[in-house]
């Protein structure tokens, strides 16, 4: 992808979220559009040869992340996308409408892994990727631009792309791929307790942030699992978990929503009260850019490397993945809070927060990050130990759960429609 692609799906990503922030499209107009499949568009798709190069065009229902690269032995190149139905176009009439002098030898697309697809061009000659772009416009449609190379060239630019996305584990013996939750089947809900093992997380008065929330998330499990949800914890004892895994574990047990659980420092004002973080890369509250700064050195510290894992490509990819999960997890955020707070449970005078926390970076799972209190409070200290307490913040929790889950299943079976 070049810098205009990048572009490109940088405004539209932007406008998409603007539009589901404002409401001015509505979250459920603005999911419609993202979450249904795309559709191949045969008559404004084809291939086109001339002397210069050779210009793939797909034509396409509605934009979708995609990534295009070359690999050898045979020289192919690859596109990947967020899941595409090509029926009504086949390989032989989109090979028909080449002419002379094509690079391509043969096509084959179809189903990669669960939610994405994937197209392979076998090549005649040695080529090169001169551009790869997506207009998000009216007409969407992903262009491939290639000219012709040399064996060595070639065989020096091969290779897939790393992604973090892409180089997850996938899912072991996954049938299907994990749909949105309808409320057909239990919710499945991973609990992630901060911290662990060789990372305590926040300290004070011989408390350690990673015993609190270990013991929270165990009582909230309990609690959700009353509720008929299926529950599964990234860590059930002291261990340490990069952040990473984490996400990971989570994609693993086809989670419907991952929360995360924490209970920081913020020596930042006399923060008290709990506090939902939604995701937000570019959050500029400077405390909130701290407290995420802090957890991801600690995944470092704690011997995760994380850098290698922010390729121009993998972050557009996972950017716009993201976009179809953004407003559900922005609902499940403001929902949680209104429970907390229906419960009478203190909660911060900014009770829904943004910040850039790794953890909550799964593409395609909506994702919070709940900090139960703040061990730089006495209050919520005292509260923290408390029993009782913890009782009804997870009580509260789980009927935050339960009510998001049934507005975001209705509007699930709506979009199916
Ligand atoms: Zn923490």
């Amino acid at each position: 992808m070049n810098l205009l692609s990048r572009t490109i799906a940088r405004l539209w990503l932007a406008l998409t979220l603007a539009l589901a922030v404002l409401g001015a499209a509505g979250p459920a107009a603005a999911d419609s559009q993202l979450s249904a499949l795309a559709h191949i568009d045969p008559g404004s798709s084809a291939i086109l040869a001339n002397s210069e190069g050779t210009r793939i065009t797909l034509g396409l229902s509605q934009p979708v992340p995609f990534r295009a690269y070359m690999l050898d032995d045979p020289r192919r190149l690859v596109v990947d996308f967020r899941e595409v139905d090509f029926s009504g176009l086949t390989p032989e009439a989109m090979l028909a409408t080449q002419g002379q002098g094509t690079m391509i030898r043969d096509l084959r697309w179809g189903r990669f892994r669960p939610g994405w697809s994937r197209m392979v061009a076998e090549l005649s000659a040695p080529a090169a990727i001169l551009t790869a772009v997506e207009d998000t416009g009216d007409d969407p449609h992903v262009e491939i631009r290639l000219v012709r190379s040399t064996p060595a060239a070639f065989a020096a630019k091969a290779g897939a792309p790393s992604s973090a996305l892409w180089d997850l584990p996938q899912p072991a013996q996954t049938a299907a791929p994990h749909r949105r939750q309808d409320g057909g089947e239990p919710l499945r809900v991973v609990l992630d307790p901060g911290h662990g093992g060789i990372d305590p997380g926040a300290e004070i008065d011989g408390l350690q942030e990673k015993v609190l929330t270990l013991t929270f998330a165990r009582e909230l499990k309990e609690q959700m699992t009353r509720a008929g949800m299926s529950v599964t914890m990234t860590r059930t004892e002291d261990v340490f978990v990069p952040l990473e895994d984490r996400i990971t574990i989570a994609r693993n047990a086809g989670a419907d929503l991952f929360i995360a659980l924490h209970a920081d420092i913020l020596p930042e004002g006399q923060a008290s009260g709990a506090t939902i973080y939604q995701l937000d890369e570019k959050s500029e509250d400077e405390a909130s850019r701290k407290l995420a700064e802090r957890h991801d050195r600690d995944d470092l510290l704690a011997g995760v490397d994380l850098a290698g894992h922010d390729d121009g490509v993998a972050g557009v990819l996972m950017d716009l993945a993201r976009t179809e999960t953004q407003p559900r997890s922005v609902r499940l955020a403001q929902v949680l809070a209104g429970a907390i707070r229906g419960a009478n449970l203190p909660m911060h005078r900014h009770p829904v927060q943004k910040a850039d926390f790794s953890v909550l970076k799964a593409p395609d799972i909506p994702s919070v990050l709940v900090e139960l209190g703040f061990l730089s409070s006495p209050d919520d200290r005292r509260r923290l130990l408390d029993d009782g307490w913890r009782r009804q913040m997870a009580g509260a929790i789980t009927q935050g759960v339960l009510n998001w889950a049934k507005a975001d299943a209705a509007e699930a079976r709506l979009l199916r429609r």
